[in-house]
C-alpha cells in the first residue's frame, strides 16, 4: 500500500510565516500539491503533517472542502520530527513524503516517482549554473539538486529514524543513505517543483499559478439619449449637468457598457438578459446594482478581472475632472485595484447625436481570466 506524506510544518524561517498557510486567492499552499496528488488512484492513504497548533483549523478547512479522508497530524519541531509522526500514522508499506512548500509539482514526476521500482526513489533536478565550493569550481554536471516526492520504503525509513538518533536531516533521502548507505535509484524531477523558500518565490509562485487562468474578453456598447431635467449617472457617480441620460433605468451607460462586456467575455447574455426592460422593477433602478450581480456572477463562474477600459462619448460636461471619482466607484463595486480601470472621454467634435449634446454613449472592453483549478468535488475520490 502507497501512503503520502505530506510535510507542512515548518515555521517558515527563511519566508517569514508558515508556508503552508499562505494563501492564494482562497486556497491555502498545501493544497496545490494535495490537489495533484488526488488524482493518483495508486495512493490510498494521505497524511498531512502541520504545526501542532494549526492542526484543529486544516481539520475544519479540510472538512469544508470535502476532503475529510485526509489524516491532519502535528509536526515537531525539526523536519525528521515532523516526517516521524507522519509515519507513526500512516499505514503504507511504501511511503511518498512531499514538501508542501513545492507546489507546483507536475503530474508527471508523480507517475514517474511512483513506477520508479526501488527502495529509495529520488527526484533530481540538474544544476545549469556556475558554482564554487570555496574557491573550488565544481563539475556541475556531476551535481544533483534533490527534490521531492521521494518513495521510500517503509522498512529503511523506520529503520533510519530508529537509528538517527533524533538527528535532523534536510530531506530523508539523505538521511537514510548517511545511515543505511541505500543507493538511491533517481528520477527526473522538475524545475516547475521549486521550493518555495524566499518572500521573493512569491513571484514564480504567482506567475504559475496565473498560468492556471484562460483569458477571455468581452466587449459592450451602450447609448441613450440625453434630455433636461434628468439627473446624469456615469458611472455610479452623479455629474451635475442640465441634462440627464433617457432610459428605463438610471441611463448610465458606462456601467451598461461595463455589464455587457463582463457578461459577454463570460458568455452570459448581456444587461437585458439579466435586467429586461420590461419588468417594472428595474424603472429607474440604480445602474450600480447590475454590477454588483455582475460580481456574484463573476465569483460563481470562478473568474477574475484582468483589467477594464472605458471610452465614454459625450460633448459636453468635461469627464476629466470627475474620472478619479468614477474609477473609485467602479473599483470599490468590483472589488479590485483602481489601476485595473482606465476611463477616458472623447467628444464627437459638435457633430451627430454626441456632439449635438442630443446622446451620450460608451465602449467597454474587459480582459476577464477564468480559473481553470477544478472544484473541489471533481478531484473526490474514495480513499480506503
Ligand atoms: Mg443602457
Amino acid at each position: 500500500m502507497l501512503s503520502l506524506i505530506l510535510v507542512g510544518a515548518g515555521k517558515g524561517e527563511r519566508f517569514g510565516f508558515p508556508k503552508a498557510f499562505l494563501k492564494i486567492e482562497k486556497y491555502p499552499l498545501y493544497f496545490f500539491s494535495l490537489r495533484t496528488f488526488l488524482k493518483f488512484n495508486e495512493i490510498k492513504e494521505i497524511v498531512l503533517v502541520v504545526p501542532a497548533k494549526r492542526r484543529e483549523s486544516v481539520h475544519k478547512e479540510l472538512k469544508t472542502l470535502g476532503l475529510d479522508n485526509i489524516k491532519v497530524v502535528k509536526g515537531g519541531l525539526t523536519r525528521s520530527e515532523s516526517v516521524r509522526n507522519g509515519l507513526r500514522n500512516s499505514r503504507g508499506d511504501r511511503i511518498l513524503i512531499h514538501d508542501v512548500s513545492r507546489p507546483f509539482i507536475p503530474e508527471n514526476l508523480i507517475k514517474r516517482v511512483i513506477k520508479s521500482k526501488g527502495r529509495l526513489v529520488v527526484p533530481f533536478v540538474k544544476l545549469y549554473d556556475t558554482a564554487f565550493e570555496e574557491d573550488k569550481l565544481l563539475k556541475r554536471q556531476k551535481i544533483k539538486i534533490i527534490q521531492t516526492p521521494q518513495k521510500i520504503e517503509r522498512g529503511i525509513l523506520l529503520e533510519a529514524f530508529r537509528r538517527s538518533r533524533g538527528k535532523n536531516f534536510p530531506d530523508e533521502s539523505t538521511m537514510i543513505k548517511e545511515i543505511l548507505n541505500v543507493k538511491p535509484v533517481y528520477v527526473k524531477g522538475s524545475f516547475l517543483n521549486f521550493k518555495l523558500t524566499y518572500p521573493e518565490d512569491i513571484i514564480f509562485l504567482k506567475t504559475i499559478w496565473r498560468g492556471l487562468f484562460k483569458p477571455v474578453i468581452g466587449w459592450g456598447y451602450d447609448l441613450h439619449p440625453l434630455e433636461e431635467g434628468r439627473k446624469l449617472y456615469i458611472g455610479g457617480i452623479h455629474i451635475p449637468f442640465k441634462k440627464g441620460a433617457v432610459g428605463h433605468s438610471d441611463g448610465d451607460v458606462l456601467i451598461h457598457s461595463l455589464v455587457d462586456a463582463i457578461l459577454g467575455a463570460i458568455g452570459k447574455g448581456d444587461i437585458g438578459t439579466h435586467f429586461p426592460d420590461s419588468e417594472k422593477k428595474w424603472k429607474d433602478a440604480k445602474s450600480e446594482f447590475f454590477l454588483k450581480r455582475c460580481v456574484e456572477i463573476m465569483e460563481k463562474e470562478n473568474v477574475i478581472i484582468g483589467n477594464i477600459d472605458c471610452v465614454i462619448f459625450l460633448e459636453r460636461p468635461k469627464i476629466v475632472k470627475h474620472r478619479k471619482k468614477i474609477r473609485a466607484k467602479l473599483a470599490k463595486i468590483l472589488k479590485i485595484p483602481e489601476e485595473k480601470i482606465s476611463i477616458k472621454a472623447k467628444t464627437s467634435e459638435k457633430m451627430g447625436i454626441i456632439g449635438k449634446e442630443e446622446a451620450i454613449a460608451s465602449y467597454s472592453v474587459c480582459l476577464l481570466f477564468q480559473k481553470t483549478l477544478p472544484p473541489f468535488s471533481s478531484i473526490l475520490k474514495t480513499m480506503s
